[in-house]
């Protein structure tokens, strides 16, 4: 472990190099007398931890610490020392990003060798987080590459397929009787289905990768622009939807707009009379939940969480066309977004599909104004 002591005063470097290697830690030290030395050995060394001094000639200690914790996002823990106990000192230290404080007349081995291993303990903690997310991005970037290939590659051949059947479609169409043409629209058909399976499950891989761009948006107007982009299916089902007043809250506006058109495709699509909408929204600690109910053909206990998953359909596409992956969307961007979906149903009683998010920061901040006066 390398520990980088600046200090103008000799005697406490002495001191610290006492203190640490009393109990036989493996201590390598680095020593600088001025901070813009301290400066100098941080950037061409490792450095695991660093005992900073507050009164140094050139540069007082809270500078020296605002450059080490900005140069590195606060990777490397500070431990401030000072002469005195002067609070100010203290309070902003901790600010800054140090990691502890120790006025040097209450400096003993013992609280020093508990400040440094607490302080390396924090770093090991930190490099080891900067590690897994690093891996987690290159891995995240893997999959993501290697999803646009298998999508790009399955469909290459598929297209092929397609082709060639139309081709002895259109050029065969006398030579076969009406059982080889039957077979041949199933193929042309099973192709197009596969092909629309496989754009969906890249979609719905996408979105695993793509970080959510969260922001205020207005709820009611995100219904608003869904009902437009669904007026055809609703003028053609003589669909009524209705709704309390909804919040503002924070989210992605257009995966939140993609989340209700699913749920409001789902129960226009699933219900056999004329199908009527409700969408209510209730405060929820400091969330939302919202409820997206409908007079459908309602969904039976033991399927509830099953439905969420990928491909999972209750229903043979000739009665419902589908292909079970809207709810399995639903359910990655209501987490993407901090909450959860479930759904409340009994089948020919209508569905209410329930989810939450949070409140928007706007709203957050002056309630919390309020509530401190
Ligand atoms: P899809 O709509 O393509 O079938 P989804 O993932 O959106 O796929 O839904 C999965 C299944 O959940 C549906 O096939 C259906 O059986 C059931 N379901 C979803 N929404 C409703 C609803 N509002 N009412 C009744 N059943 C529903």
């Amino acid at each position: 472990m390398n520990i980088l002591i600046i200090d103008d005063t000799k005697g406490d470097h002495e001191l610290a190099m006492d203190y640490l290697r009393d109990g036989g830690s493996e201590y390598q030290f680095y020593h600088a007398y001025s901070a813009v030395e301290g400066l100098e050995l941080y950037r061409k060394h490792v450095i695991d931890c660093v005992l900073l001094d507050y009164h140094m000639p050139d540069k007082n200690g809270l500078e020296v610490l605002k450059q080490l914790t900005e140069k590195d996002n606060k990777l490397v823990p500070v431990i401030m020392m000072t002469g005195d106990g002067n609070e100010f000192v203290a309070v902003t230290a901790m600010k800054l990003g140090s990691q502890d404080y120790i006025p040097k007349k209450v400096l003993t081995a013992k609280a020093l060798k508990r400040a440094v291993e607490r302080a390396i303990e924090r770093t090991k903690m930190i490099r080891r987080m900067e590690t897994y997310r690093e891996q987690l991005e290159q891995s995240n970037h893997d999959l993501e590459q290697f999803s646009h290939i298998v999508a790009h590659d399955l469909k290459s051949p598929l297209r092929a397929v397609t082709q060639h059947l139309t081709l002895i479609n259109n050029k065969c169409a006398d030579l076969l009787d009406d059982k080889s043409k039957r077979s041949l629209e199933f193929a042309v058909e099973g192709a197009s289905r596969m092909r629309t399976l496989i754009d969906a499950l890249f979609e719905y891989a996408r979105l695993g990768f793509s970080e959510p761009q969260m922001e205020n948006v207005n709820l009611e107007s995100i219904l608003e622009q869904t009902q437009k982009d669904l007026s055809a299916v609703i003028d053609e089902r003589k669909a009524v939807i209705t709704h309390d007043a909804l919040p503002e809250v924070k989210g992605d506006a257009i995966l939140l707009a993609q989340l209700l058109q699913n749920l409001i495709g789902n129960a226009i699509k699933f219900c056999k009379e004329a199908p009527h909408i409700h969408i209510k929204a209730t405060q929820d600690g400091n969330g939302w939940k919202i409820g997206v109910r409908d007079n459908g053909i309602g969904i039976p206990k033991s399927q509830h969480e099953q439905i969420f998953g990928i491909f999972r359909r209750l229903h043979v596409e000739n009665d419902y066309p589908g292909i079970g992956l809207g709810l399995a969307i639903c359910d990655r961007i209501v987490k993407q977004h901090g909450g959860s979906i479930e759904v409340e149903s009994e089948p020919g009683k209508g569905s209410k599909f329930i989810f939450s998010l949070h409140v928007a920061e706007t709203i957050l901040k002056q309630e919390k104004m309020r509530a401190y006066g």
